[in-house]
């Protein structure tokens, strides 16, 4: 258990999040508006996005579907029958006055994700339930110093709002928690998770209490937009409340925003202010009613997910748990590596180096030019073939390097580059052991020292030999027989 450890004592935190996930979707929730990103405002509106009078909203039953594949993908129970409900307040970028949502009975209820804590335990954090809504439009504040603009292009859109039990125990594990959810709706692609889009963002919660007492009153810091922004609300919070309450004072359950700018959050508005919704039953919808088959049609096209897919990679190619988990965080990258390993015949031997190189090598190039995996230029079985070649000796992996650079520019396989370049490793220890003599006999003053104790210098020859022979000589040959050499 991770404590806060204080001059006061133990202090526990509790976290619980409601996490805001855009329903990957062509159109909205109940119109056939499209959801595109980029456009101008107001071009993706609806007449029943702008409430006018005598629209009635239609179900849109792909974002149905993707509600309750992310349910089934998250381990959940579909509700058979679920209600919309309303939920009534004003705002100018709310032309109808209220919220379709669903507030009494949710699509999904339960569910959970795996996550791992700091001290390498697996960890469920519980879904409390998964509730279909629609988004809100947006006030434009900063175009003009009298008016304010109203954009609806994003009123209507289907959100999801998957609210978790209070079940994580610091800020870390509420990160682990987003990333997971994160990479599984991706797999999902129920979901893009693309935060800076304002595709994913989450309301969270914060509490502390003595261990073994009960829950401390909660504050709640709205719309956190990064995984970075919400461990450090979650610290802010801890950290404030926890001064609160040694100076014996009490911690007010309010809604708070978090501040990037400071790292700090404050008070928005406290739970007595908090707006009565008056919910009640949506009445232009019927309940939604499923047919138990729809799901299981549904549960057979769920994929292969993160945790499953790194468990296999673990116990079928001995590949390290830390490996595991960064290549099937995305898919892409799990797709990739499983390529690559198959082109070259999926041997053991080859699963751990080629991860590292992936993680590695590739990352820091794609990094480099801004590209993803999908738009690497260098195809898998290419990547699969360099690490053949490292494993056979047939390239040190000094050199392979630049081989790799090459076929980023060049997109040719890399036995060409080799073979072009005359990048081979020597590999016969005749050849080595000459270009080692040389280089003994060059520097006899520094065999001298070297034999009365000056140890180091048994990497300053290995260096020149390396130099002498254009780095293509293996490393574990050159060892060898320098020490053998060294030894006469
Ligand atoms: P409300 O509907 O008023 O927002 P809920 O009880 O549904 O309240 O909880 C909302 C969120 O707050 C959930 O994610 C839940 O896990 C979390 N939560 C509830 N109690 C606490 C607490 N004492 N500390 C931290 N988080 C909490
Ligand atoms: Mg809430």
């Amino acid at each position: 258990m991770s404590y806060i450890e204080t001059s006061s004592g133990k202090w526990e935190v509790v976290v619980g999040l409601e996490v805001h996930a855009q329903v990957t979707s062509s159109s909205k929730l109940f119109s056939d508006a499209p959801t595109g990103f980029g456009v101008y405002p107001n071009e993706n509106v609806a007449f029943f996005d702008a409430a006018i009078p005598g629209t009635l909203p239609v179900v849109n039953s792909f974002c149905i579907d993707q509600a309750i594949k992310t349910g089934l993908g998250l381990n959940g129970t579909v509700n058979l029958t679920s209600l919309f409900d309303r939920k009534n307040y004003f705002y100018a970028d709310l032309p109808t006055g209220y919220q379709i949502t669903q507030f009494y009975h949710p699509i999904i209820s339960g569910g959970y994700v795996e996550i791992e804590t700091e001290e390498g335990e697996i960890k469920r954090v519980n879904l409390d339930h998964i509730h279909l809504e629609q988004d809100a439009g947006k006030s434009i504040h900063d175009q003009s110093p009298t008016k304010t603009f109203v954009d609806l292009n994003r009123s209507g859109v289907a959100l999801m709002e998957i609210v978790t039990k209070p079940d994580m125990r610091s800020a870390e594990e509420a990160a682990s928690f987003l990333r997971k959810l994160r990479s599984i709706l991706r797999y999902l692609k129920t979901c893009d998770g693309n935060m800076d889009e304002g595709s994913m963002r989450a309301d969270v919660n914060v509490s502390v209490h003595r261990p073994g007492t009960e829950y401390g009153t909660r504050a709640e810091v709205k719309n956190v937009n990064s995984i970075k922004f919400l461990a450090a609300a979650v610290n802010f919070e801890v950290e404030r409340q926890i001064s609160i309450l040694e100076s014996g004072n009490e911690v007010k359950q309010e809604t708070r925003l978090f501040d990037s700018s400071t790292g700090k959050t404050k008070a928005m508005r406290s739970k007595e202010d908090a707006p009565d919704y008056r919910y009640f039953p949506e009445p232009d919808l019927l309940p939604l009613v499923l047919e138990q088959s729809r799901i299981d049609t549904i549960r057979s096209t769920i994929p292969e997910l993160p945790d499953s897919r790194a468990r296999r990679l673990q116990l079928d190619y001995d590949l390290p748990h830390y490996d595991a988990c960064l290549i099937t965080s995305e898919k892409e990258v799990a797709d990739f590596y499983e390529k690559a390993l198959g082109s070259v015949k999926s041997d053991k031997e080859l699963a751990k180096t080629l991860s590292s190189w992936i993680i590695g090598e590739l990352f820091a190039l794609l990094n480099k030019h801004g590209k993803t995996i999908l738009e690497s230029r260098v195809s898998p079985e290419h990547m699969g073939e360099l690490i053949f070649l490292i494993k056979t000796d047939v390239i040190s992996g000094k050199i392979a390097k630049d081989v790799l650079e090459l076929m980023w520019e060049t997109q040719k396989p890399p036995t060409d580059i080799v073979e072009e370049k005359g990048w081979k490793q020597i590999v016969s220890v005749d050849i080595i052991r000459d270009s080692l003599k040389e280089v003994l006999a060059k520097h006899s003053d520094k065999v001298a020292e070297y034999k009365g104790g000056k140890d180091k210098l048994f990497g300053f020859f290995i260096g020149q030999a390396m130099k002498e022979t254009q780095g293509k000589a293996n490393p574990q040959i050159l060892n060898e027989v320098l020490e053998e050499l060294l030894g006469e």
